[in-house]
């Protein structure tokens, strides 16, 4: 959405704003002349209102441009000093707005997104933490023992546990702690350690109990085959096989997953799932029949 609305100018001419609501972002093109420079002065960025922002100030200033103009971009957060002034002269621009000419706001924005999202990535890897049992589970429903003070809300099925350690192990993988290194190495290497120790013969993490155990065998074996994808280390080499290989032992011939083993039923999310270990199965270097993926799309087809 966007609308305009005379407001002052520092030459006394009536500024033109521009606003963008759906960016919660607002704007200001002040024509200090007919052909003078323009201010444009970007308040609270965001990424997406950058370019809302870009679009909106280029279709506000006159087709085709009245001489040499100068566009003022300068950020303005709603706490903390402006950013810098960028003088952008000329007017090649319009009327699309050139991307290099946008592009010091959209790194503006970027910058300050990467920085909300890293906070909050720190925050929740610290909560996961601090909420991983000493044997290194994450208990779907006894997690709130480990709180200090106020106890966490939100208990889970019991049963899950498996699938759920497999999830938060891969949140700390995914931001590159493996066993060895990282800020939560001791994390990942009691995680590893509880998966290694719930781990079957047959290679499937996790008590045979729950209608839904291959779903926590289909995290769990994420999380090991990652974890070995990133160390290398052959610590975990043999875990990860042998639970790649229950994922294919546990294929209908000819088709894909559902909650048991070779028990002719299928299903698309758990097919999907299973597909997915598989895909990093491969890149992992490990074992994988290429059969399985040909038994999935075969499902796929058949649902589609
Ligand atoms: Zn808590």
């Amino acid at each position: 959405m966007s609308g305009s609305t005379p407001s002052r100018s520092a030459a006394g001419a009536a500024a033109l704003c521009v606003t963008v609501l759906c960016g919660g972002l607002t704007g200001c093109a002040t024509p200090r002349s007919d052909d003078g420079p323009r201010d444009v002065r970007v308040v609270d960025i965001s990424d997406e209102a950058a370019e809302k922002i870009a679009e909106r100030v280029a279709a506000y200033l006159p087709k085709p441009p009245t001489g040499a103009q100068t566009v003022i971009i300068q950020g303005t957060p709603r706490a903390g000093p402006p950013s810098p002034r960028r003088e952008i002269a000329g007017g090649a621009r319009y009327p699309s707005p050139d991307p290099a000419v946008f592009k010091p706001v959209r790194k503006v924005a970027r910058d300050r997104l990467r920085t909300a999202a890293a906070k909050s990535v720190d925050a929740a890897l610290a909560w996961l933490a601090s909420h991983q049992a000493d044997d290194g589970a994450w208990y779907a429903a006894a997690f709130s023992e480990q709180c200090e003070g106020a106890k966490c809300s939100g208990p889970g099925e019991p049963t899950y546990t498996p699938g759920l350690t497999g999830m938060a192990l891969l949140a700390f993988l995914g931001d590159g702690n493996t066993h060895r290194t990282g800020e939560y190495a001791e994390t990942v290497r009691r995680a590893l350690r509880y998966l290694t120790r719930i781990q079957d013969a047959e290679g499937c993490f996790g008590p045979r109990v729950s209608q839904h155990f291959q779903y926590n065998h289909a995290l769990a074996t994420l999380a090991m085959v990652n974890a070995y994808r990133l160390s290398e280390s052959p610590l975990y080499e043999e875990s990860a096989q042998s639970a790649v290989d229950f994922v294919q032992m546990s294929r209908n011939p000819y088709v894909g997953w559902r909650y048991g083993v070779r028990d002719g039923d299928n299903d698309t999310s758990m097919t999907a799932w299973m597909v997915m270990v598989l895909a990093e199965a491969r890149k992992a270097g490990l074992t994988v029949d290429d059969e399985a993926f040909r038994g999935a799309l075969v499902w796929v087809d058949k649902m589609t």
